[in-house]
């Protein structure tokens, strides 16, 4: 196991890290008074910074607000924007990594989604809190410290977008947020973690195993907008009204979150080939949060003209298939894509 770098004591020496921020729980704080709850995205950015006391001694930081939302409604004009400047970023040799201040509900999908479309091996590290700021036990100022030190760690070069919380480094393509209040609520149970980190001091794990970034087949698509591409949700007893529903909506892609191992009842089954044949790209990913949904298992894929999601979750599956939707619309091509990405 790798250990960790020493901390650098001269200020000039200390490798210069860029915080994008965009909102989030990190960014949250509490209404005073008699009311509950709070709202997030509410903090700059230098007010984050400020309160992870000893930061300063891992990096140079400079700070930039991107957004100020609540991850909920993240989508593709900020994902275009968070893309932009962190290219510009891992173009500039002076510039040693990039961290990115998201809320947690879709941090997996936009770091999923700039681990595809992103070239340069310099680290990215998205980062979020479960806790607002102004909480008991705030978990964002020690999160925004790992995650600056991750940045700033040149063994982090190539592992491709990472995502860190409660002292855990995860990968982009699996990581996924299980749980609605937990500060633990990032995990990684497919492949594992990417590394752990501790009050700054790295352990790093294997390395990732899917193509991605310059290893990948994407880079950020020209500026018409991505496909629509929709998740329906599967139960017990499903019938055909939603994905009928996606494709009249427009949706060039659909994602199945299925049953099981990816599976859906029969008229529900029936409306999925019906929109495949009309040329509506639909991809059966499972809705358990874990396994493997392989082709032909239960549904004939090759008759009906499925694509199976393999490793990944229905928002994943997504992601991708918006952007394999830019180069294909051929269910094989695209099933290709899901068991190399
Ligand atoms: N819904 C908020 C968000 O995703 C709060 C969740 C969080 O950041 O922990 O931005």
């Amino acid at each position: 196991m790798a250990r960790s770098r020493p901390r650098r004591t001269n200020p000039a020496q200390r490798p210069r890290v860029i915080v994008l921020a965009t909102g989030g729980t990190i960014a949250g704080a509490q209404a005073r008074g008699p009311r509950r709850g709070y709202r997030s995205a509410i903090l700059p950015v230098d007010a984050l910074v400020a309160a992870a006391p000893g930061i300063h001694s891992l990096a140079r930081l400079e700070t930039e607000q991107v957004a100020s939302i609540g991850s909920q409604d993240m989508g593709e004009a900020v994902w275009r924007a968070v893309a932009s400047r962190v290219q510009r970023a891992q173009a500039n040799p002076s510039i040693a990594g990039v961290v990115v201040t998201h809320g947690t509900d879709t941090m997996e999908e936009t770091a999923y989604f700039l681990n595809l479309v992103l070239k340069g091996a310099k680290p990215v590290v998205l980062v979020g809190a479960m806790r607002p700021a102004t909480a008991i036990s705030a978990d964002g100022p020690m999160n925004l410290y790992n995650a600056v030190a991750t940045a700033a760690d040149p063994r982090a070069w190539g592992r491709g977008v990472l995502v860190v919380a409660n002292d855990e480094i995860h990968y982009a393509r699996e990581v996924s947020k299980t749980n609605t209040t937990l500060i633990g609520t990032f995990r990684s149970t497919q492949r594992g973690l990417a590394g752990l980190v501790s009050a700054g001091r790295i352990h790093f794990y294997g390395a990732p195993v899917r193509r991605q970034t310059r290893g990948g087949t994407f880079s950020l698509p020209p500026r018409a907008a991505l496909p629509r591409v929709d998740v329906v949700y599967a139960h017990a007893g499903m019938g055909p009204e939603l994905i009928e529903a996606a494709a009249r909506a427009g949706a060039r892609g659909i994602v199945i979150a299925g049953v099981g191992n990816g599976n859906l009842a029969a008229p529900a089954l029936a409306a999925a080939a019906a929109a495949a044949k009309a040329g509506i790209a639909v991809v059966r990913s499972s809705r358990t949060g874990g396994g493997i949904v392989e082709r032909n298992v239960e549904v004939d894929d090759d008759a009906n003209g499925l694509i199976a999601a393999v490793e990944l979750n229905p928002q994943k599956a997504r992601i991708l298939l918006m952007l394999g939707l830019t180069r294909t619309r051929d269910p094989m091509e695209l099933q290709r894509l899901f068991y190399s990405h």
